[in-house]
């Protein structure tokens, strides 16, 4: 590579692609026609999981083809020491009460599960119409916690992911595809 210059992140080699942009947008269209079918009588409101599920979201809402409210909630999990616990820190509340709403709770990956988990219990106390969640990605090996997810866009191994609204210290959010990095901490460094 010439000094100064970076390689598109197609060619990166810290990247090999597990899901292609396609095959992306392919499933979010199945899951908007889905979500479509399901909510055709009922009052559709979207809440999505700051950062991760920002692009996801931001997609499959454009994929539904009904009147959708939207809100967001952000969560950052306590330090590794009580993660396990499920402890998950409100970084961002609600600006739209929930309550008699058909919710659609959106996340980016279930990994452990303990922040949906904790999510759903919080939720479940505000009186909803009704509860849903839509996850891109599982990550079965990992759980800790059974979560029941509705609509789960691909089931994927034990492995680190970036892109598609997935972060590495911050960065590649806004890589179009999902991808596996070589080196992760190489990554976050850039
Ligand atoms: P949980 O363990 O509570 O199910 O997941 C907590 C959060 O950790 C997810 O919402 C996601 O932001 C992050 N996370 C879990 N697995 C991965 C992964 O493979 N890659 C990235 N970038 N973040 C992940």
């Amino acid at each position: 590579m010439a000094a100064g210059r970076r390689e598109s992140f197609i060619n990166d080699p810290n990247l090999d692609v597990m899901i292609d942009y396609e095959t992306i947008q392919a499933r979010v269209r199945e899951l908007g026609a889905e979500i479509t079918r399901d909510y055709a009588n009922k009052k559709l409101h979207v809440i999505g999981v700051l950062k991760g599920a920002c692009v996801f979201l931001s997609d499959l809402m454009r994929a539904i083809d009904l009147p959708v409210s939207f809100d967001f909630i952000g969560t950052s999990s306590y330090g590794a020491s009580t993660k396990s616990s499920g402890e998950v820190r409100i970084t961002k509340d609600l600006d739209i009460s929930p309550c008699g709403r058909d919710v659609l709770l959106v996340e980016d990956i279930i990994d452990t599960g303990l922040t949906l988990n904790y999510l759903i219990n919080m939720l479940r106390s505000r009186e909803l119409g009704s509860l849903e969640i839509a996850a891109l990605l599982d990550k079965p090996e990992r759980h800790e916690i059974e979560v029941h997810a509705r609509y789960i866009g691909f089931t994927i191994p034990n492995q680190f992911v970036v892109g598609y609204g997935l972060d590495v210290g911050e960065l590649y959010r806004n890589l179009p595809f999902l991808a596996v990095p070589k080196n992760p901490d190489a990554l976050a460094r850039r």
